[in-house]
């Protein structure tokens, strides 16, 4: 495909994250500046077998920066997961005269993305877009920022509470594969305890700890738990270890779910997200393709879609010990 392209389409896909409408702006009004058309997809890749297709213009996404969620929706789509369905896509999008497609989601949006890439040779860019940072290839995914000031917040309230009634809280937090919002947010907050997927301390340990933090004066405490930690089937049952070892204390358990998605985007979040649908903009424009745009140590970068579903971020070492430290 040498043409120009006259005509890019943007989507949302996977699940919600603030920031994804600030992203969504900043690729429309990049299209306009450089002349380009851009086109919403509504649904995400259900919207684009549908062909919910809808030309937006700068002025439609005016006061949508501060606005969590994101205006052209999201879904998962079990269609876009079959040859038929990615057909019937790339169908619509020629029919619209669509010269590329801007994605913003998440791992699985990136696996369809490349998928549909590959078979119909259609020039796309990534935008990662998701509270988990769980992406290689940049620092910072657009939602976390936002997620991690949202369970701050939340377990600053809880604190107060615990810290009156003698109270041991287990607080459950996003993260099924991945530890980043349980980690730094457990920092931000004071956490006693952080359990995350990618250290499985064990039980016997974790009750240690506990019982260190107990000798040394401690009267309540916090546990931050990533969802998908290992010890114990759930948070629940881990709770439920613990109740027999600490009689004393009166412990509950809060799973803050899918208040973390939601909100108002941060600055941070705002800005990254600008940065980021500008640049994914200008990619196209340059013919790259095949390629999530990031944010590497506060610059832009690239890094090809294939490399960037299948690596890993690692967790930070020097924040595990800083946690470490800092809860004695
Ligand atoms: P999040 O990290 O927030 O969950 P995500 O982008 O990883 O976001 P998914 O639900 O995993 O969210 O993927 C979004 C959509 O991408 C799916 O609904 C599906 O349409 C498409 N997709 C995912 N995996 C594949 C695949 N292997 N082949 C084709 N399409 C896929």
């Amino acid at each position: 495909m040498n043409e120009p392209i006259k005509k890019i389409a943007v989507l949302t896909s996977g699940g919600d994250a603030p920031g994804m409408n600030a992203a969504i702006r900043a690729v429309v009004r990049a299209c306009s500046y450089y002349s380009i058309e851009c086109v919403g997809v509504y649904r995400g890749y259900q919207g684009l077998i549908e062909g919910d297709f809808e030309i937006i213009s700068s002025r439609n996404v005016s006061n949508i920066i501060n606005k969590g969620g994101t205006i052209l929706k999201s879904a998962r789509s079990l269609e876009f997961k079959t040859k038929e369905g990615r057909a019937k896509a790339y169908k619509n999008l020629k029919e619209h005269g669509v010269g590329g497609l801007i994605l913003i989601g998440g791992d699985g949006t990136f696996t369809g993305g490349l998928k549909f890439m590959q078979e119909f040779n259609f020039p796309l860019v990534g935008i990662p877009g998701t509270i988990d940072n769980d992406i290689y290839g940049t620092d910072n995914t657009i939602g976390y920022d936002t997620a991690l000031n949202t369970v701050v917040e939340v377990i600053d309230k809880i604190r107060d509470t615990a810290s009156s009634h003698n109270r041991l809280f287990f607080i459950e937090v996003m993260g099924r594969d991945a530890g980043f919002i349980a980690l730094n947010a457990g920092i931000g907050a004071g956490a006693e305890e952080i359990l995350i997927p990618e250290k499985n301390i064990g039980l016997e340990k974790f009750v240690e700890s506990l019982n260190k933090g107990k000798d040394s004066g401690k009267t309540s405490s916090i546990v931050v738990v990533s969802e998908g930690d290992k010890i114990g089937k759930n948070v629940f049952e881990l709770a439920d270890h613990i109740t027999e070892s600490f009689p004393e204390y009166d412990i509950r358990v809060s799973v803050l779910g899918h208040m973390q998605r939601g909100g108002s985007p941060s600055c941070f979040d705002r800005v990254l997200a600008s940065r980021l649908g500008v640049a994914a903009v200008e990619a196209l424009l340059d013919k790259s393709t095949g390629v999530m745009i990031g944010i590497t140590e506060n610059k832009i970068s690239k890094v090809e879609l294939e490399k960037a579903i299948k690596m890993n971020n690692d967790i930070n070492k020097e924040l595990l010990k800083v946690a470490e430290i800092t809860s004695v």
